[in-house]
């Protein structure tokens, strides 16, 4: 069973997405903070995770710094109010597996989440992968 990692501030969101992943048939964890999301996603119990960008104690743009920083390759799909298109490329450069802008349909993330989780259990050909070559690319150039 996939492990899912939320990382949201709002409960009624968190709830949401909590009752909503289960009954998909993930597993799943939930951090109300940014620093507590971190820990946890560092941890390496964890598949994947939902990272909501404006939290209490940083910004989830940090947190994701941070865990890219530390060499995770966990798939990461941010779920923002910030929905306009230099922000979605901010986070996508920043780290981002994928990038959903709320309010949001569940079903669609339910399929991101899905695609995101079968591109990294296959080997080499995941996007965070593809997205660290870039990076390199870019700081070679
Ligand atoms: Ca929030």
């Amino acid at each position: 069973m996939a492990r899912i990692l939320i990382v949201e501030d709002e409960t009624r969101i968190s709830d949401f997405l909590d009752r909503g992943l289960r009954a998909a048939g993930y597993a799943t964890s939930v951090a109300s903070d940014g620093e507590t999301g971190l820990h946890l996603a560092l941890a390496g119990d964890v598949d994947l995770v939902v990272l909501d960008l404006g939290l209490p104690d940083r910004d989830g743009l940090d947190v994701l710094r941070d865990l890219r920083g530390s060499g995770s390759d966990v798939p990461v799909i941010v779920l923002t109010a910030r929905g306009g298109v230099r922000d979605t490329v901010t986070g996508l450069t920043t780290g981002a597996t994928d990038y959903v802008v709320k309010p949001f349909h569940f079903a669609e993330l339910e399929a991101r989440v899905a695609l995101r989780l079968a591109e990294a259990r296959r080997p080499g050909s995941g996007s965070v992968r593809a997205w660290r070559r870039i990076s390199a690319t870019a700081s070679a150039a």
